[in-house]
């Protein structure tokens, strides 16, 4: 009996992923990139996802959060274009028509980072999910939302990413992490080919699952990344591929890797212990260069 083909991510592979700068081209040429992500006291996640956004080459980024979250992002990135969203408190039905809005004319979606956790965000995003028509990244709590109601994914109107650190698949999929964990490569297949997504199960050595049930795993990263924020970036790298047109688990391995990477630079040049997610972020340009 065999399993199914597992391939190691090679960087020849993830460098040859991504589109070349063309000199005629301007920054539509690159996608426009929409971030959900924030709320108060967790501003810092909106901010890392978007500066990793840009930092990995999508041509404009918009961020959609609660006013008084937008002013701290855009006081940290003047890059970034704010879509304020008054409503205080947990993402809901409410928020679905002017999410519609600023979804149009996007090239992708990341969704989850620091948003708050409310009873209604899983039916929000499973209406966004049915009607923007752009691919969507879903980490951290928008993960948490969509585990109660998973028929949501199938109904997606284009490919969707999911980024589970092993707590929140354990939480996707009803088992405890120990089991997710036993189980990585079963567990990331079982998931992406039932619901039809692309699955990337995080932690060393993270695994990614096509909607087809092919099988990626990641060698770059390091101990140093396990540290805060660290994700909200990996979630911003795939979404700025996906909106340079990558399909989304070709966008999904690279991604993966280029992170991974951008932390192993950032740790030979500053060490593991002190590392911090912005220092990924800013270690993505070193990839950029070395890929050339
Ligand atoms: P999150 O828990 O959502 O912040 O995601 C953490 C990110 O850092 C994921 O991309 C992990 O794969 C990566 N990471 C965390 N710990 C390690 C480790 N020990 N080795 C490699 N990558 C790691
Ligand atoms: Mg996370």
């Amino acid at each position: 009996v065999t399993g199914p083909v597992l391939r190691v991510v090679e960087e020849a592979d993830a460098r040859e992923a991504l589109p070349a700068r063309r000199s005629d081209s301007h920054k539509g040429t690159y996608g426009h990139v929409l971030v959900v992500a924030g709320s108060r006291g967790k501003s810092g996640a909106a901010a890392l996802v978007s500066r990793a956004v840009l930092r990995s080459g999508a041509g404009l980024v918009s961020v959609a959060t609660r006013g008084d979250v937008l002013d701290a992002v855009l006081a940290h990135s003047p890059e970034v274009m704010g879509i304020p969203m008054e409503r205080a408190g947990a993402l809901g039905s409410a928020d679905l028509n002017i999410l519609l809005e600023a979804a149009e004319e996007k090239d992708a979606l990341v969704i989850g980072p620091g948003i708050p956790r409310g009873p209604e965000t899983g039916k929000l995003i499973g209406e966004l999910l049915e009607r923007v028509d752009a691919p969507v990244v879903l980490d951290a709590d928008a993960l948490n939302a969509v585990a109660s109601d998973l028929a949501v994914l199938r109904r997606a109107k284009k490919p969707v990413i999911l980024t589970p650190h092993p707590g929140e698949m354990a939480r996707l999929t009803g088992r405890s992490t120990k089991e997710v964990q036993a189980n990585r490569l079963e567990v990331a297949r079982g998931f992406a080919t039932q619901h039809g997504v692309t699955l990337v199960l995080k932690g060393s050595r993270t695994i990614i699952a096509s909607p087809d049930g092919e099988l990626f795993v990641n060698p770059t990263g390091n101990a140093g990344m396990a540290t805060a924020g660290a994700g909200d970036v990996l979630s911003g790298i795939c979404g700025a591929f996906l909106a340079q047109g990558i399909r989304a688990p070709d966008a999904a391995w690279a991604a993966v890797y280029a992170h991974g990477l951008a932390g192993d630079l950032a740790a030979a040049r500053r060490g593991k212990v002190g590392l911090m997610a912005s220092d990924i972020a800013e270690g993505l340009c070193d990839v950029w260069t070395r890929w050339g």
